[in-house]
């Protein structure tokens, strides 16, 4: 399988990076194509990346705003593209696809999307229910598996101060890629990771400068989070705009012995 990192800002975004996005893509003859996470902005470049219309499925690591807010936005390319929409948003024949998230994520997108309870933009009025003409939701939590295509999506409470999971993601060959998604360093997280081809793991702190507990991952943390789970390639993601990548990177390779990369929006790796 592949991953393609569409936004790699950390927390916001950054300059010359949008918020969390990535897209993962098996090689079969009928790809299977998700993505995980649709933070701020990461609608744009998903869409120079491939057709919305056309992912098999959405994750959803959390509720945060830099990891789901473009999902209002999807939900308007779904829903009221004027070659469909006629005003009466039952009736759009629109696509449907499938996200696994945490609980309660399409209530948030809904209070996110619309400007007071109870009224819609759309004539006949609006409730969360609307959300079901763009999207199928199911709920994620700790030690779930899920089927998407050829591939399985098991996801893993974290340490992060909302409801949040990093996602181990297993092809039909039994590749695994995992991504920690927001996390400070935890056991879950060592678990999600164990044994993974590619770890995509968060470093939004700095040792020495964030000291806050029960956040993030500093680079050292999220070395050592790969280290103990015997990963064999670590890309460092979600570095806010206000941080030294070097810096991060060098704390990571201070407690890991694999390979480090740094992920930037565009780029690939294959398992
Ligand atoms: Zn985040
Ligand atoms: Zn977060």
């Amino acid at each position: 399988m592949r991953l393609t990192a569409i936004g790699t800002a950390g927390s916001f975004p950054g300059r010359g990076a949008l918020a969390s996005c990535y897209l993962i893509e098996t090689d079969e003859d009928t790809p299977t194509r998700i993505i995980l996470d649709l933070g701020s902005g990461a609608l744009s470049p998903l869409q120079e990346t491939i057709d919305t219309d056309r992912l098999s499925g959405i994750v959803l690591s959390h509720l945060h705003p830099d990891h789901c807010m473009d999902m209002t936005g999807l939900y308007v390319k779904h829903c009221f593209n004027p070659k469909y929409f006629n005003g009466d948003i039952s009736d759009t024949g629109t696509i449907r696809t499938p996200v696994f998230a945490p609980a309660g994520a399409k209530e948030r997108l809904f209070r996110a999307y619309y400007t007071d309870p109870g009224k819609s933009p759309v004539a006949n009025g609006g409730d969360d229910s609307d959300f079901d003409h763009a999207f199928e939701f199911t709920d994620i939590d700790h030690g779930s598996r899920h089927q998407i295509g050829s591939l399985t999506i098991e996801s893993f409470l974290v340490d992060h101060p909302v409801e949040a999971y990093a996602l181990r993601i297993t092809d039909a060959a039994g590749k695994v890629i995992t991504y920690s998604g927001d996390s400070d360093e935890c056991e879950n997280l060592v678990e999600a990771a164990k044994g993974a081809d590619l770890f995509l793991c968060e470093a939004a702190f700095q040792e020495d400068r964030d000291t806050a507990r029960g956040i993030h991952l500093t680079g050292k943390r999220a070395g050592r989070v790969a280290q103990y789970a015997e990963a064999s390639a670590l890309v460092l993601t979600h570095i806010p705009a206000w941080t030294d990548c070097s810096i991060v990177r060098g704390e990571a390779a201070g407690e890991y012995r694999g390979p480090i990369e740094l992920a930037k929006p565009g780029a690939t790796w294959t398992v």
